[in-house]
C-alpha cells in the first residue's frame, strides 16, 4: 500500500503519516473504497487540495481518500458537471472565459471542487452554493445518490456535509450568462495576488470573519502582523493568515492561533473561530 506524509497533501506543508492511503480517481473507486471503510470498520478521511487543514504531527490514524475524480463536461450553455476533485479555481477561470458569472471568485481560491462545496468557500461577496445546482455524494456505505441544492442546507462557510459521513465526488453547476464575466475575474486574481500572501505556505484565512467585521483588521488592530512562534507566523501582507515561515510544526500553530485569539479577545472582546479544520490523530466517530 502506497504511504504517504500529510505535509505532502497540504498548503500549509503540516503534518504526519497517513495509516493507510489511497488515491480515488473515478467515482467507482471512492465507492468501493467506502464500502471497504464501511465493511472493516475503518475510519476514513477525505482529502481535496488541502488547502483548509491543518494536520495532526502525528497523522491520521485511518485511511486517507485523495479526491482526484477530475472530470469536467459542459451539459449545455451554462451548466458544468465537474469531478469533485478537479481545481475549483480552474473552474472559475474556464467558466468566466465562457462567458458566464457565478464561479469569478474561484479563481485563485486553491481548492477542489469538492473542498469548496464542503466548505461554501467564497469571496468577493459570491459563495459556492449560489451557482451549485446538485451534489454527488458517495455515503459511507458506498452508496452514490444526487443531493439537489434546494434540499441541502449552506451557510456562512459551512454545509450540511460537515454533518454527514462519506465524500462529494462531483457537482453540478448552473451559471449565467455575463458579457463582463471574464473581465471581473481577472480583477479578482490581481486584487488577491496584491493582498494575500501568494507562493507562502498557508490555509488561506485562519478564522472566520465575526458579524460584521474583518478578522483580519482586528488582527491587525490588535498590533499582531509578523508575529511569530517557531516557524509559524502572522502574514505581514494579510493579518488573517498564519504562514508556514520556517518548518512550523502543527502545536506552532495552533499555539500562535491561541495567542492571534487572546491578544484580539483583549483588545476588542471579540471571540475569533477558527475557519481552518483542524484535523485530529485519531478521528472522532
Ligand atoms: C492562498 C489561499 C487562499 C484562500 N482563499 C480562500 C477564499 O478566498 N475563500 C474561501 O472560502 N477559502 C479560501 N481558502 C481556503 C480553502 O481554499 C477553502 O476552504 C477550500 O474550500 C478548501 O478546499 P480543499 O479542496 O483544499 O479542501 P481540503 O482542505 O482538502 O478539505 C477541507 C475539509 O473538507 C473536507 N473535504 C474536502 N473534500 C471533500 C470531499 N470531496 N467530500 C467530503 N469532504 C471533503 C475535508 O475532509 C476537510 O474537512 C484559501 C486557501 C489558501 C491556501
Amino acid at each position: 500500500m502506497e504511504k504517504i506524509h500529510l505535509s505532502e497533501l497540504s498548503t500549509f506543508g503540516i503534518g504526519g503519516p497517513a495509516k493507510a492511503f489511497k488515491r480515488a480517481e473515478t467515482i467507482e473507486e471512492m465507492q468501493s473504497f467506502l464500502k471497504a471503510c464501511h465493511e472493516n470498520k475503518t475510519p476514513f478521511l477525505i482529502v481535496g487540495k488541502g488547502s483548509n487543514t491543518l494536520f495532526d504531527k502525528r497523522g491520521f490514524n485511518g485511511l486517507v481518500i485523495h479526491n482526484k475524480i477530475g472530470f469536467l463536461k459542459n451539459l449545455e450553455p451554462g451548466v458544468w458537471h465537474v469531478g469533485a476533485g478537479y481545481s475549483f479555481a480552474l473552474l472559475g477561470t474556464k467558466t468566466a472565459q465562457a462567458g458566464y458569472t457565478g464561479l469569478e471568485f474561484a479563481s485563485g481560491i486553491p481548492a477542489s471542487v469538492g473542498g469548496a462545496v464542503f466548505m461554501n468557500a467564497g469571496a468577493n461577496g459570491m459563495e459556492t452554493e449560489a451557482a451549485l445546482e446538485s451534489v454527488d455524494f458517495v455515503d459511507e456505505t458506498g452508496e452514490l445518490n444526487k443531493l439537489h441544492r434546494k434540499d441541502l442546507e449552506f451557510r456562512y462557510r459551512y454545509s450540511q456535509f460537515h454533518k454527514m459521513k462519506g465524500a462529494i465526488v462531483g457537482a453540478t453547476f448552473r451559471l449565467k450568462s455575463c458579457e463582463s464575466a471574464r473581465k471581473k475575474q481577472i480583477e479578482i486574481i490581481r486584487y488577491r495576488t496584491q493582498t494575500q500572501p501568494y507562493g507562502e505556505k498557508s490555509a488561506g484565512c485562519i478564522f472566520r470573519n465575526p458579524e460584521g467585521v474583518s478578522a483580519g483588521r482586528l488582527i491587525e488592530e490588535a498590533g499582531l502582523k509578523g508575529t511569530s512562534l517557531g516557524g509559524a507566523k502572522v502574514s505581514e501582507k494579510h493579518a488573517n493568515f498564519i504562514v508556514n515561515d520556517k518548518e512550523a510544526t502543527t502545536e506552532e500553530v495552533l499555539e500562535l492561533i491561541e495567542k492571534v485569539k487572546q491578544r484580539v479577545y483583549e483588545t476588542h472582546k471579540v471571540n475569533l473561530e477558527s475557519e481552518v479544520r483542524i484535523i485530529p490523530y485519531d478521528p472522532v466517530c
